[in-house]
C-alpha cells in the first residue's frame, strides 16, 4: 500500500505482550464493501476518496493491512452471566490501529468478525452479515440519539458463509471506539495477581481517557469517574427502552461507551422484565436490572483496584465500598432527569418519580408502546386525547394521570401546547425497532439487497424530525411482526 490513508498512531500496541497477541486477520474469499459511513469517515479525518470500493473492500476485510498498522488481540477476562471466566480476548476481533484526528482525538479502528486468534476457544472467529447489520444499525442509531456509543465505519461481506444453525453469508464490522478496554481488561490482570500489568492499564486508561484524572488520588478518581459514567449511560439506555441484553463485564466498556451489541433490542410494548436475549433465562439482564447490573459490574471493577486504593487492605476496601455506595443515588438522579425531560419538565423534583413511575405503570398494564406513548404525549390535546391514547381502556386513570402533569407542568409555568417541540426533542419517533432490523437482514440475507438498510439509516440519522417516509418507520408492529428474540451470532 503506498498512499497512506489512515493517521495511525499506536499506543496500545506498544504496551507489554500480556496485554495483547500480534496477529493479523485472516483473509476472506471474495470481499465486497457493502456499506461505508460517509459522516463517520469525515469526522475521522479519513479521506472518502481514498476508499475506493476496491481499497475498502480488502481494508475493511482484513485482506490488506494498512500502512502504520499494528494489528492485535486484545486480552481480556469477565464476568459472563456472573460467572467468572479467567481469559476470553478478542475471539473475532482484531485492533487495525488507533486513528488520530486533526483535532487530537484517538479512537480505536477494529475489525469485527476477522478470523480466529489465540482467545477463539471453541468459536471460528467469523460472524454472520445479520449481527454485523444489527450491530451497525443499533450503534448508529444509539450515536444520533445522543447516546454514547462504540460506531460502525464499513460493512464488508466476506463471500464465504459461516455455520451456525444453517448457512449464513460472513460480514465483518469495521468498529469505532473511543477504546476496547473492558472492565473484564482490568479483572484479566487482578486475577492473575499481576498488580505490575494491572498498574500499567490502570495509569494508560487515566492517561488515554481521563487526563485529568492522574496524579496521587489516580486509583480512587478513576473508580469514582467510571462509576459516574456508567450511571449515567444506563439512565440514557433507560430513557429510549434500550436493553442491550448481556451487560457481561467483559461488554462494559471503561470509558462509558456503549459496547458489543448482541441480544439487544429497543423496547415496542414497555414491560420493565423485557428480555429479548433467548439464553437470559432468570431475566438478569432485563430492561429494568440494568441499574443494578451495573453496579454489580462496577463492584467487579473496584475490586480490581483494592490493592492499589490505599495501603492498608481494610481502608482500601472501605474506599471502593463508600464509591460503590454513590452509584445509587447518581444512577436515580439521572433516570429522574432523564425521563422529567421526556414528560417536559425542566427542573425535575424527587416527587416527580412518582408521576413518571404512574405513566410507566399505565404503559405496562395498557401494553402501549414505549416510543409511541412518549412520542404522542405532544401531540394531546385540550380534551387530552389524541388517536394514539384512544385505546387506553383505564380512561380514568389515564385522565387522571394527564390532570396531575397539567398541574406539573403548570408549577414550571409550562403547558403542552408550549412545549410541544421540547418533547419531541428527546421522545424520538424513529428507532430500530426488532421487526424493521430483522426485515433489512432478511433482505440482505436472501436478495443481497442492502438498500433497505441504507434507507433506514438515513432516517436514524434524524430521529427526532418526523420525515415525509413509509409510516412503518414509526409504527409499533402488528402483532405477527413482533420479534421476541434478538442474536449476536456467536
Ligand atoms: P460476546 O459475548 O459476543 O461479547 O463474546 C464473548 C467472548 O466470546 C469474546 O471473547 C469473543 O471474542 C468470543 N467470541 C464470540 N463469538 C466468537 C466466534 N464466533 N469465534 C471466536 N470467538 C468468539
Ligand atoms: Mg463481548
Amino acid at each position: 500500500m503506498k498512499k497512506k490513508i489512515f493517521n495511525f498512531s499506536n499506543t496500545y500496541s506498544k504496551l507489554p505482550e500480556t496485554f495483547y497477541e500480534k496477529i493479523n486477520p485472516v483473509p476472506v474469499k471474495n470481499p465486497k464493501l457493502e456499506q461505508y459511513n460517509l459522516n463517520l469517515s469525515k469526522q475521522l479525518n479519513i479521506d472518502p476518496k481514498k476508499i475506493s470500493d476496491e481499497t475498502g473492500s480488502l481494508i475493511f476485510s482484513g485482506n490488506l493491512i494498512p500502512t502504520g498498522a499494528h494489528p492485535i488481540a486484545m486480552v481480556y477476562a469477565g464476568h459472563q452471566f456472573g460467572n467468572f471466566v479467567p481469559k476470553l480476548g478478542d475471539g473475532r476481533a482484531i485492533l487495525i490501529g488507533e486513528l488520530i484526528t486533526t483535532n487530537g482525538e484517538r479512537f480505536d479502528l477494529q475489525l469485527k468478525g476477522s478470523g480466529r486468534t489465540p482467545f477463539s476457544r471453541q468459536g471460528d472467529g467469523r460472524s454472520p452479515i445479520g449481527p454485523v447489520i444489527r450491530e451497525y444499525i443499533v450503534s448508529e442509531a444509539l450515536h444520533y440519539l445522543g447516546i454514547k456509543s462504540t460506531r460502525s465505519l464499513a460493512i464488508v461481506s466476506t463471500g464465504e458463509n459461516v455455520v451456525r444453525e444453517r448457512l449464513i453469508p460472513g460480514g465483518i464490522l469495521t468498529r469505532i471506539a473511543s477504546s476496547h478496554i473492558r472492565i473484564g481488561t482490568f479483572e484479566y490482570f487482578y486475577h492473575k495477581n499481576d498488580l505490575k500489568s494491572l498498574n500499567k492499564l490502570i495509569e494508560y486508561t487515566n492517561q488515554r481517557h481521563f487526563s485529568d484524572k492522574n496524579g496521587k488520588n489516580q486509583y480512587e478518581s478513576l473508580l469514582k469517574t467510571v462509576i459516574k459514567s456508567q450511571a449515567k449511560l444506563i439512565s440514557k439506555w433507560m430513557g429510549i427502552g434500550f436493553i442491550h441484553g448481556v451487560m457481561n463485564t467483559d461488554n462494559t466498556s471503561i470509558c462509558g461507551e456503549t459496547i458489543d451489541f448482541g441480544p439487544c433490542a429497543f423496547m415496542d410494548h414497555f414491560n420493565p422484565d423485557r428480555v429479548f436475549s433467548y439464553i437470559d433465562h432468570s431475566g438478569r439482564y432485563s430492561y429494568s436490572n440494568q441499574g443494578k447490573v451495573m453496579l454489580w459490574n462496577l463492584s467487579k471493577f473496584a475490586e480490581c483496584l483494592i490493592p492499589f486504593l490505599d495501603a492498608n487492605l481494610n481502608k482500601s476496601r472501605k474506599k471502593a465500598i463508600d464509591c460503590l455506595n454513590t452509584f445509587p443515588d447518581y444512577f436515580n438522579n439521572y433516570w429522574l432527569k432523564e425521563m422529567s425531560r421526556k414528560i417536559g419538565i425542566s427542573t425535575a423534583k424527587k416527587e416527580d418519580q412518582l408521576l413518571i413511575n404512574d405513566l410507566l405503570e399505565i404503559l405496562t398494564n395498557e401494553n402501549l408502546d414505549f416510543t409511541l406513548s412518549f412520542r404522542n404525549l405532544s401531540k394531546l390535546d385540550s380534551q387530552n386525547t389524541n388517536s394514539f391514547f384512544d385505546k387506553i381502556k383505564n380512561k380514568k386513570k389515564f385522565g387522571n394521570w394527564v390532570d396531575r402533569w397539567n398541574k406539573r407542568l403548570e408549577n414550571e409555568k409550562q403547558k403542552i401546547s408550549k412545549i410541544k417541540h421540547k418533547l419531541n426533542d428527546i421522545n424520538p419517533a424513529y428507532i430500530p425497532r426488532n421487526h424493521i432490523v430483522e426485515e433489512i437482514i432478511e433482505s440482505v440475507e436472501e436478495k443481497n439487497d442492502f438498500s433497505p438498510m441504507k434507507n433506514f439509516l438515513s432516517i436514524i440519522q434524524k430521529p427526532f424530525i418526523n420525515q415525509n417516509v413509509n409510516l412503518k418507520y414509526e409504527s409499533a408492529p402488528e402483532p405477527h411482526e413482533i420479534v421476541s428474540n434478538t442474536f449476536c451470532g456467536t
